[in-house]
């Protein structure tokens, strides 16, 4: 044995302890595909320890040196194809039945070891006496057969996933693949064909840069496209052809010139002038072939990328409008990279809250989906973090990525994009930008992907002016609403004054007036039964007005400081609708309207505070009295639905062809104070048509049903006095509410429950 040899042994087994290290760097038992990778790694540094040890000459019982090789290279072999199917994503199916022949051949080979060994002659495998060279004869063809079956099985799978469609960066991995493949398998011809010459000379270093490559490819996300790393090879090769032949040119002119020209003066004069001729032939000789070998080979002119990024920053200086923004970044995009497919997300929340990425211009994306991104997103978190750009395949491979939901990942996946840049401001994600493949199918170089992300930088300078700019128009928009609001708040608030007063003042004059002509009564007066009783029934009716006044009042009141309790019970809407049109009878007949009710009877029981539901809906009835026209129809309908979060309710629909209401007013109508009608129509009468109120009954209306966990919107197709559109008010309220706990309360209030429903 020679010193060489121990070296090159020494060195491999060098190569897969470093390979070891790395792959437990990485080690995770979930992760099918680094454990092949570790077993495999760990029976080849095995192999080559044993190798070692035996020509170091090692004596040890424990240990058959040559058995021990086999056996681990075999096994090492096995895993590899084991490591090949789960790369490629193979069902547990497929890599169950792999592992089951794997083991299988495993097993037989070691009987026969065993057997070999002499230590269990004729039990663990039948040999019917054949001798030890037959044996290992046996051995070597069952170890050969497991090397088959793993590159064979290997080599297969690889070309027909080559054959598919997939992201770039996958078909690299595996043209990768496929070179680790025959490097193994050529490890394995020699193998068998010379273990002590060519394998341990050839084999063992082709085991290892195979096994070594196989490492990195798992290990490493980020790998040179061999394609691209072929064409610049291909190019380097071009270029040095092209300089060296002027050389030559140059070389065998000046031999020439000295067999021609014997004058020493003439000579020199000549060789300067072919010496400049070549010297200014050189750039331009080799921009026009790098130039003709670019677009021979890479099918495209070299780039000027500083003209480009020029040209860019020149577009967007004075864009302050992030959509054109983002139109003119596509643009450049698909300028200088000549991509496919691309998309510039930007992130519609600024600040520090959560991120919602929405793309706003695209290129090539056909059935384009819109799906918005959230701050739980990985990807949007790797982003902000690494503040690097991040490639689709490593979004399919690390385990970062494992916990991102699958349809979000099948949308990514669709979009079939390869690259994702982020746009950054500090901490901040303004927006992405995500590149799809070159036209040409190549994948991106270094030089290439420089330019995506400085063309991030600069989108994310311009974005940042214009989305500021944004903001800022934003926020004017909502300080022009509020202020409107404000003032309509005003508005109302001083008409409130007056309303309330009014209200206020009017029942209590009545009250005063009625309450002198009792002071002044005669004795007469009082023998006139009609006439006190109608002195009375004045005082009585003033007083109910004003009761009903402050009581609303009181109730709004309580539900703005979240006071507003629920005694709640089993509650039939029928009763509670004939409960809440009892006092409205003689003027639905006094002003010859029609009320009439639909379906209330069969809608199930609900749990609900009948008084507060009765209330509800009397001044749900109110309106409609007070908003249609004599001679009107007001309509009342029941059906059985569910809230939006699923749970069983009911639908109450109280409708009429009334005035109706303009739908910019379909919100505020639910406000305090807001009326819709002037103060001047403002009556004492509940129920006159037109009269306005304190505009507290809706107000009190959302209460109760908001405090029930219910929901009400109103639908009208606008106000018409003359066409009468109607309205029509929908109140969900839930079977179940899910009320708060109840608080108790002083024992004088409980008594004011007085109705029960069954
Ligand atoms: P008000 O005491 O003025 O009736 P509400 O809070 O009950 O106050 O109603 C607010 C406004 O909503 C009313 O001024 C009216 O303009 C409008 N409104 C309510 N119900 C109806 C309806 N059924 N038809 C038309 N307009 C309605």
């Amino acid at each position: 044995m020679e010193i060489p040899e121990i070296i090159l042994i020494s060195l491999c087994l060098l190569i897969f302890g470093v390979l070891q290290v790395l792959v437990i760097l990485r080690w995770r038992l979930a992760d099918i595909l680094v454990v092949h990778l570790g077993v495999s790694v760990s029976l080849g540094f095995f192999a080559n320890l044993c190798l070692l040890l035996a020509w170091l000459e090692v004596t040890t019982n424990a240990l058959n040196y040559e058995l021990s090789i086999q056996l681990s290279l075999l096994a090492m072999i096995l895993t590899f194809g084991g490591l090949t199917l789960s790369l490629l994503k193979k069902t547990r199916r497929t890599l169950l039945i792999y592992w089951g022949v794997g083991l299988a051949i495993l097993l037989l080979w070691s009987g026969l070891a065993f057997n070999f060994q002499g230590w269990a002659t004729g039990i663990v495998v039948a040999t019917n006496g054949v001798g030890l060279n037959g044996i290992e004869q046996l051995m070597a063809i069952v170890a050969g057969s497991g090397w088959v079956m793993a590159i064979t099985s290997a080599l297969v799978n690889l070309t027909s996933e080559l054959k598919q469609r997939h992201p770039l960066q996958f078909l690299n991995r595996l043209r990768y693949w496929l070179i680790v493949t025959f490097l193994l398998g050529a490890a394995g011809v020699t193998l068998f064909a010379d273990f002590t010459g060519s394998f341990r000379w050839v084999g063992l270093p082709l085991l290892t840069a195979g096994m070594a490559l196989a490492s990195y490819n798992v290990l490493s996300y980020q790998t040179p496209d061999l394609k691209l790393l072929f064409n610049w090879g291909l190019h380097y090769i071009g270029i040095t052809f092209v300089l060296s032949s002027i050389t030559l040119i140059g070389l065998v002119g000046a031999t020439q010139l000295y067999r021609f020209i014997a004058h020493r003066t003439h000579l020199l004069i000549w060789l300067v002038i072919l010496a400049v001729l070549m010297a200014a032939s050189y750039r331009p000789l080799q921009r026009l072939s790098n130039m003709l070998l670019m677009r021979f080979i890479f099918g495209r002119t070299d780039r000027d990328e500083t003209q480009m990024i020029r040209r860019y920053n020149q577009n967007i200086r004075n864009t302050l409008d992030v959509q054109r923004l983002s139109d003119v970044t596509i643009k450049a995009m698909v300028e200088t990279l000549d991509i496919e497919r691309g998309v510039v997300f930007i992130n519609e929340r600024n600040g520090r809250g959560p991120v919602w990425l929405k793309p706003l211009s695209t290129v090539g994306l056909k059935n384009f989906t819109t799906k918005c991104l959230t701050i739980e997103n990985p990807l949007v978190g790797y982003l902000r973090k690494e503040k690097t750009m991040l490639s689709q395949y490593e979004i399919d491979v690390r385990p970062e990525f494992k916990s991102m939901a699958q349809d979000e990942k099948d949308w990514l996946l669709a979009l079939e994009l390869e690259m994702y840049v982020p746009i950054l401001r500090e901490q901040e994600l303004m927006g992405v930008l995500a590149f799809g493949p070159q036209k040409n199918g190549t994948a991106y170089s270094k030089k290439e992907k420089d330019l995506m992300v400085m063309l991030a930088e600069q989108a994310a300078v311009a974005m940042d002016g214009a989305l500021l700019f944004q903001q800022l128009a934003t926020i004017n928009d909502e300080v022009g609403l509020l202020n409107d609001r404000v003032s309509v708040l005003d508005k109302s608030k001083s008409e409130f004054l007056s309303i309330a007063s009014h209200e206020l003042k009017t029942p209590l004059t009545q009250i005063h007036t009625y309450s002198q002509l009792l002071l002044d009564l005669t004795e007469d007066d009082l023998k006139d039964e009609t006439y006190t009783k109608k002195v009375f029934e004045g005082i009585a009716r003033g007083s109910e007005r004003m009761r009903d006044v402050i009581e609303l009042m009181l109730d709004v009141s309580a539900a703005d400081m979240g006071s507003m309790y629920l005694f709640t019970g089993p509650v039939i809407m029928k009763e509670v609708f004939e409960q809440a049109i009892r006092p409205y009878l003689p003027v639905l007949d006094e002003r010859r309207l029609a009320l009439s009710e639909n379906s209330l009877a069969d809608l199930p029981t609900i749990e609900a505070d009948g008084t507060r539901l009765v209330q509800m809906l009397e001044n749900l009835i109110n309106n409609a009295i007070k908003y249609t026209p004599d001679g009107g129809q007001i309509t009342i309908t029941g059906r059985p639905t569910t809230m939006s979060d699923g749970e069983p309710a009911v639908e109450i629909m109280i409708s009429d062809n009334g005035i109706g209401i303009d739908p910019q007013h379909h919100e505020m109508i639910f406000e305090k104070f807001f009326r819709v009608e002037d103060s001047k129509n403002h009556s004492t009468s509940k129920t006159k048509y037109k009269g306005a109120g304190p505009g507290l009954g809706l107000t009190l209306v959302r209460a109760i049903v908001e405090t029930h966990n219910g929901e009400i919107w109103v639908e009208s197709v606008g106000r018409d006095e003359v066409n009468r559109p109607g309205s029509a008010f929908y109140v969900v309220l839930p079977l179940l509410p899910k009320l708060p706990e109840r608080i108790e309360l002083p024992q004088s209030k409980i008594i004011t429950q007085t109705i029960t429903y069954s």
